[in-house]
């Protein structure tokens, strides 16, 4: 009898269950044998505008090295965050996407018998990163599906280690302002590394979310996790980032892989980092476009769950699997949100004008069916 390959992977590793990606417009178009240029995807929160013709240009300049292992301690984009966030060079960390982050704090910091405190409705990665290690998850439950953060420092324990919070949260599009970090950073164990996650402050930056940048020099027990895959466009090159305290970087970089970023990647992120009209375009862009679906969704007598990200979580006021479904038999790719324990809500992205229409006209059409 040949031995069982799935009794004998470590014990958190047999109960994970793989992340769900948004479906991939090519195998929507494969599905449907249609074109794929006539689907549209606001399923991954990404940036409608495309990559910046600055990060492009940057990555064809970067093609003739292509043979050449990238520089492993990415000196240039270090130097160019560094310099942009106000902290020193060991201070940051390049991750490939963050993602990578997230799961060198996991395996840095967490193992059997050990516990990382997250809430209800957060971001799927954080299970997953927690159960891979062997760690347990101890799941605060949400206050208006957003983070309760007098109920997360009361899910720490003794053996709590690690304590992730996205701010806006993903898929909730929800947020805590400056006070309530503030309060929750003053009573947090220092021995326990708080995560926070601003995978959207670009989106929202200046209004009243807090800057974790602004906590980091007062609190050595705090990292600050951003990315290039949301308001930087680059999403499909992974590479995101953390700024920490150099002991918190020193230790991420002891296992993180050595060319964890490639070149292009760290080409494209130092190029998009310096075109801040870009970001600003696309910050304006998502705000028309919120102003939009949330205008749309009125007319077709919608909630939703307010947000400063680039997406909008929406009640259907029923189970949204067959709503997805029909959305799909339209073009028209979302991502349902059942295995976040919302299976009521469907998550759009913020897309072009022209995507938003069609987006809002399909859901009308699809709920019209009844
Ligand atoms: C999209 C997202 C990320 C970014 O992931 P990358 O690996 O950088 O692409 C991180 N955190 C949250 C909450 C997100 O929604």
């Amino acid at each position: 009898m040949s031995s069982n390959f799935l009794a004998l992977a470590q014990p958190g590793v047999q109960k994970l269950s793989p992340y769900v990606p948004g479906k991939p417009v090519d195998e929507l178009a494969r599905e449907l044998d249609i074109n794929p240029a006539s689907i549209i995807k606001l399923a991954s929160n990404e940036n409608p505008l495309g990559a910046s013709p600055k990060a492009l240009a940057a990555i064809h300049r970067e093609l003739a090295e292509l043979t050449r292992y990238p520089d492993g301690n990415g000196f240039d984009l270090k130097a160019k965050l560094s310099e942009r966030c106000g902290v020193q060079a060991n201070q940051v960390t390049l991750g490939n996407g963050s993602n990578d982050i997230l799961e060198l704090v996991a395996r840095a910091y967490l193992a059997p018998g050990l516990n990382a405190v997250f809430s209800e409705h957060a971001f799927a990665i954080y299970p997953i990163v927690t159960q891979a290690v062997g760690a347990t998850a101890h799941v605060a439950p949400a206050k208006d599906w957003g983070h309760d953060l007098p109920a997360m420092l009361a899910a720490i324990d003794s053996n709590t280690r690690v304590v992730f919070i996205a701010n806006p949260n993903n898929p909730t599009g929800t947020w805590f302002g400056p006070s309530a970090l503030a309060d929750f950073l003053a009573k947090v164990p220092e021995n326990v590394l708080v995560v926070l996650d601003e995978a959207y402050i670009e989106y929202a930056a200046g209004t009243d979310l807090p800057n974790g940048l602004d906590y980091l020099a007062q609190y050595p027990n705090l990292l600050v996790s951003r990315t290039f895959s949301k308001a930087y466009g680059l999403a499909s090159l992974r590479v995101g980032y953390a700024l920490s305290s150099p002991t918190v970087a020193d230790v991420l970089n002891r296992v993180r892989q050595p060319f964890n970023v490639n070149s292009l990647a760290l080409a494209a992120a130092c190029a998009a980092l310096d075109d801040v009209e870009y970001v600003a375009e696309s910050r304006r862009l998502n705000e028309v476009g919120m102003q939009q679906l949330e205008q749309g969704l009125r007319e077709i007598g919608l909630s939703w769950i307010p947000s400063k990200a680039n997406f909008l979580a929406i009640d259907l006021g029923r189970e949204g699997a067959s709503v997805y479904q029909g959305l799909l038999g339209e073009g028209v790719i979302v991502r349902p949100i059942g295995g976040y324990g919302m299976p009521n809500h469907l998550r759009v992205s913020i897309g072009l004008p022209s995507e938003n229409l069609r987006f809002l006209d399909a859901l009308a059409k699809v709920l019209a069916r009844g």
